[in-house]
């Protein structure tokens, strides 16, 4: 059987799971309020065991009201917690997989809107350097009481069912902060020594071990290497990994990263798949329980080979478990080109649980807080459906409907699907985004769409297919705002470079959003002297916080000249006016000025087909964001 060691049941202790496909913890924002298991929230994770994953861990699960990381995130710290946990463990074991809970305090890695606007607690009085909100130092006696709240935490979820507890001690939360130097500074029996910063979590561990009887399996989890100034590193994980164990973890789960270093927690797309396995490779040499291993493993070969390789004996599928909570299903059916893909973008899963909004995806809209709208049902009048636009948004709509039984025909201009997303995956770093397209492909093709590329979406083609229903799909345009000399000929459109339209050696960028930042990355992988203008105080300010770390990274590495908060006055044949802190600059001498200045709707059909129903969806609608269109086109194909 292909990937067979995907599929070999493995033990925790005395857990058995069916195989060594995870669902990591990922906060999702879909609890209630106080803290307890939403239906939202319920239906979220029974998906993932409905999709044949082996394990289920929850997201972060505070053990005390002033513990919460994000606005909505459920708890344990009262009894009234257990019952969503309880159904939600039932759910889970009907469909033969098992349910963990993560029990975690954010300690200093919070803000005060998260916890009732108290004051967030630490180890040591040192804001974390990405929050920056000082934290009150917990009194010795504090920290025992602490102890006890992830105990009786653990009390508590054993009592709703649920098969497994994991220790979140990874990413710069409250038990990492005690177990490193690079946030602990405290000089009673918690700080100073290596002895002394583990007794926190070895408290923990003994005492629910105490409290639960010597089968109740446990799961430790810990950054590989902080990434951090002063942080800790593998070898130090390693001892800690070892102590634990002692103590009475049955498995540790190895990821990367604080908040000071969000690049290694959640990888961005131009990350390697598996980047961070070596820890968990480092620290299997170490310990004698089961190494999970986590971060950008995407796709079977991939999760295959790091088993193999003996690097580690369970895989955790993050963000893919969002793009596709059936990732193992469709593995295991020989499906893997109807998996959707996850794409590293960060913009629909953690950047909307940081905005404060419920977990989605940009691929998937389903597989996060559309997970109720899946499966669709079956259409109760077949109706014929004229989708004009192969972009993300038409190409989804497209094969839900077709899905769902209606007749369903997609024009696209280009010789290509893929519309905005095909252009958006030539920049550096950005070749993942070819997968989606290949996927939507996929299922049009599976579910008989009628698929017309070289086919501009016209008044009378429209009109030939005599439809019932007609979807314009069809994006945005970039726009050229008033600017005096902007009609130069010899100008191009970002796009265009994308697309491989010649410039020469020194180029002038119009524009720092997403597309011209993104392009100046291209154009400086290629050697070329970009510089960079852009009216707004920040470059690239829409893109998500992880993959601007990189790219921001990448820009400073190639000599990029950035000039944010530069108004652009006029341009020249070589060049531009701008006024920049209220002066007028002369940049000039450039062999090429692209154009990156924004887009608009591009909807010149609206007015013109004839149908008894018309939908605008996507940036045809309103240039917005990718998560926008894929959200408005899934919520339309389910109703139609
Ligand atoms: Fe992956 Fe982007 Fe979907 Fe998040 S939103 S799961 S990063 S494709």
């Amino acid at each position: 059987m292909k990937f067979a060691p995907l599929f070999e049941p493995i033990k925790i202790g005395s857990m058995e799971i069916r195989n060594r496909l995870i669902v990591p913890p990922q906060g999702s924002n879909l609890s209630n309020p106080d803290g307890t298991v939403s239906q939202l929230m319920h239906d979220f994770y029974v998906e993932r065991a409905k999709g044949g994953f082996g394990l289920v861990i929850t997201e972060i699960v505070a053990v005390a009201k002033n513990g919460n990381a994000i606005l909505q995130q459920p708890g344990l710290w009262s009894d009234d917690h257990i019952e969503g946990f309880a159904k939600l463990a039932d759910a889970v074991h009907k469909h033969g997989a098992k349910l963990c809970t993560q029990i975690h305090h954010a300690g200093r890695q919070t803000y005060p809107m998260f916890i009732g606007n108290e004051q967030p607690i630490s180890c040591s009085p040192i804001p974390c350097p990405s929050c920056q909100v000082p934290p009150r130092e917990l009194t010795t006696c504090e920290v025992y009481e602490m102890i006890d709240n992830f105990i009786q935490a653990a009390v508590r979820a054993q009592k709703a069912g649920v098969d497994a507890i994991e220790l979140h001690g990874a990413h710069g939360y409250l038990v990492a902060q005690f177990m490193s130097s690079y946030s602990n500074r405290r000089v009673d029996e918690f700080g100073g020594s290596l002895e002394n910063r583990m007794r926190f979590p070895r408290m923990i561990i003994q005492g629910i071990r105490r409290e639960l009887g010597s089968a109740y399996p446990i799961i430790f989890r810990i950054s590989g290497d902080e990434k951090v100034p002063g942080g800790r590193g593998v070898v130090e994980t390693s001892t800690i990994c070892r102590e634990m164990v002692e103590a009475g973890a049955n498995a540790v789960h190895i990821s990367a990263g604080a908040y000071g270093s969000m690049q290694w927690i959640i990888q961005p797309s131009d990350a390697e798949l598996g980047i961070i396995t070596p820890y968990a490779d480092e620290v299997k040499r170490a310990v004698d329980v089961p190494v999970i291993t986590v971060g950008r493993i995407n796709d079977p070969y991939t999760a295959e080979t790091l088993l193999k390789s003996g690097r580690a004996d369970i895989i955790s599928i993050g963000r893919q478990s969002i793009a596709d909570p059936h990732f193992p299903n469709k593995v295991l059916a020989g499906q893997t080109e109807e998996i959707a893909p996850c794409i590293g973008c960060n913009q629909g899963c953690i950047g909307q649980v940081f905005a404060g909004f419920g977990i989605s995806c940009v691929v998937n809209p389903f597989g996060g807080r559309g997970v109720n709208m899946w499966p669709p049902a079956k259409a109760e009048k077949t109706k014929k459906v004229v989708v004009a636009g192969g972009g993300p948004a038409g190409m989804l709509a497209a094969w839900v409907l077709a899905k769902r039984g209606h007749n369903v025909t997609l024009m696209e201009k280009e010789k290509e699907l893929g519309g905005q997303f095909l252009i958006a995956s030539y920049p550096t770093g950005k070749g993942d985004l070819t997968k989606p397209i290949r996927y939507y492909r996929v299922m049009c093709e599976k579910y008989g769409v009628n698929i017309r590329t070289n086919t501009e979406a016209t008044e009378a083609n429209i009109a030939a297919e005599n439809p019932d229903v007609v979807i314009l799909a069809t994006g945005a345009v970039p726009v050229k705002p008033d600017i005096k000399g902007i009609d130069n000929p010899k100008f191009v459109l970002a796009n265009d470079v994308l697309m491989g339209s010649p410039v020469g050696q020194k180029v002038l960028i119009a524009g720092g959003g997403l597309i011209g930042a993104e392009t100046a990355d291209y154009l400086g992988e290629h050697a070329k002297n970009v510089t960079l203008v852009e009216m707004k105080d920040t470059i690239a300010e829409e893109v998500q916080a992880v993959p601007r770390i990189t790219l921001m990274g990448r820009l400073e590495s190639y000599g990029t000249v950035l000039m944010p908060g530069t108004e652009i006055s006029e341009f020249l044949a070589d060049g531009a006016l701008v006024k920049k802190n209220g002066e007028s600059v002369k940049l000039d001498g450039f062999d090429t000025v692209v154009l990156a200045l924004g887009t608009e709707a591009y909807n010149p059909l609206e007015a013109k087909v004839k149908a008894a129903e018309v939908y605008v969806i996507g940036d045809a609608k309103e240039a917005a964001n990718i998560l926008k269109a894929t959200e408005a086109a899934a919520a339309l194909a389910v109703k139609i």
